[in-house]
């Protein structure tokens, strides 16, 4: 925000008292190589996924979710990659679905925590899974205590929380918190919540009476997270609802990858607390380019040009107006400052463009130009602009689609062609 006295900007996040319930902790539970790895098309190497987790941690984050270790040979040795690497500061978690061996995968792939999770919803129990609400809390309680038994932090986690009855969560939860959890997650797997529906779940929560800590709650009790998705573009909003509403444990991922439209996005949900609410979130938020960047190569899933924090516009420049604002004062444009995120300010030079970039551009390259030749350059960017047509950046989005669907998985004739070596036959 501008220094001088009689240049006043609000801020109207934290300016009236909203009386939010903000945590005194964030804690950053990441998804980067576990929900981020089940984007469509993406796998990691076990050198990428040491790669990454160095980097989470180097950045702040606290919990690490590696991934799944019963999923395959192949994953239990990135997973046990990484736990044998010793981290500075983030903790090594390992998921499992509630079945004793899962959790066994766990303990070898020697992580420090455990994330037993089953799905909770009617429709998941009914459509999916095939069990009574008696049989999940039996296998819900069964896998928690297996773990602890075993010496395992644990975290007990639903699927789909959000949409399943709340008094059958309450009731599942607490069984899971008497057999030894001691963290909590509730997830809005699909992504259908609003903020203001999200401060209602947690409020609902307590008022069903579910223990809550140890951050500003019971000391013993188990500390409450929520893990969310992004299919209606509230990933981040219902995030930050849910901190406000005093949910210290948020789940995020880099870019916001993950399934489907993804999940809630690490460095939003950073820069939204940092800037917004002035809140210090012990996070190196210098490195966040940096890390999207490294995330984006690994995955192969390129960021948006418009991605909040990290995307290729997100700092940059072209009308008029903008950018002779930008030059004189950065916040009249610009709500964060590119390099508290590792990121860089530019200016293109395109239709839009006005004499203030041109002339700062050349300043800064030691050329002189009088005003009538900086409205002639202006005047030739415009026209070579519109010469240009639109058949290039029409076939670069094509290629871009034809990629995207190439790169996702393996393809048709290699699927068909598995399928004929192992089963003699061809598609009818
Ligand atoms: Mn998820």
């Amino acid at each position: 925000m501008p220094e001088d006295e009689d240049v006043v900007t609000h801020n109207w996040t934290v300016e009236p008292d909203h009386g939010y319930d903000l945590p005194d902790e964030l804690v950053i539970w990441d998804e980067t190589l576990r929900d981020g790895e089940q984007t469509p098309g993406v796998y990691y190497t076990t050198e990428e996924k040491v790669e990454l987790a160095k980097l989470l941690d180097e950045i702040g984050c606290d919990i690490l979710n590696c991934g799944i270790p019963a999923v395959s040979e192949g994953e239990l040795t990135s997973i046990k990659a990484i736990s044998d690497e010793g981290l500075s500061q983030a903790s090594i978690m390992g998921a499992a679905r509630t079945i004793r061996s899962d959790i066994d995968a766990v303990l070898k792939a020697g992580c420090d925590e455990c994330v037993p999770f089953i799905a909770c919803s009617d429709v998941h129990l009914k459509y999916k899974l095939q069990r009574s609400k008696q049989e999940c809390i039996e296998m819900a309680v069964d896998a928690v205590e297996h773990a602890v038994d075993h010496g395992l932090k644990t975290t007990f986690v639903t699927e789909d929380t959000v949409r399943a009855d709340p008094e059958f969560v309450a009731e599942l939860y607490n069984a899971a918190i008497e057999a030894g959890a001691e963290r909590v997650l509730f997830s809005d797997t699909v992504g259908v919540m609003t903020p203001t529906a999200t401060s209602w779940f947690f409020e609902t929560m307590r008022e069903l009476d579910l223990p809550e800590g140890p951050i500003g709650g019971q000391q013993g009790a188990p500390e409450w997270g929520f893990h969310n998705h992004n299919d209606f573009g509230l990933g981040t909003a219902n995030a930050i609802a849910a901190f406000e509403a005093g949910v210290p444990n948020l789940n995020t991922a880099v870019n916001g990858i993950g399934e489907r439209a993804g999940n809630t996005a690490f460095e939003e949900v950073v820069m939204t607390l940092e800037q917004l609410y002035d809140y210090d979130t012990g996070i190196n938020t210098e490195l966040l380019k940096d890390l999207s960047e490294r995330v984006e190569e690994t995955t192969g899933v390129p960021v948006d040009q418009m991605k909040p924090v990290v995307g290729h516009n997100a700092f940059t420049h072209e009308s008029g107006i903008h950018t002779h604002g930008v030059l004189s004062n950065t916040i009249t444009y610009e709500p964060m400052h590119p390099e508290d995120v590792g990121h860089e300010r530019r200016f293109v030079f395109g239709k839009h463009t006005g004499t203030a970039a041109i002339e700062d551009r050349l300043d800064r390259a030691g050329v002189d130009a009088e005003e009538g030749q900086l409205s002639e350059i202006a005047e030739r960017i415009k026209t070579t602009i519109e010469k240009r047509g639109k058949d290039e950046a029409r076939a670069f989005v094509d290629e871009f689609r034809e990629h995207t669907d190439e790169q996702q998985g393996v393809s048709k004739d290699e699927f068909w062609a598995i399928v004929e070596d192992v089963t003699g036959q061809q598609p009818k």
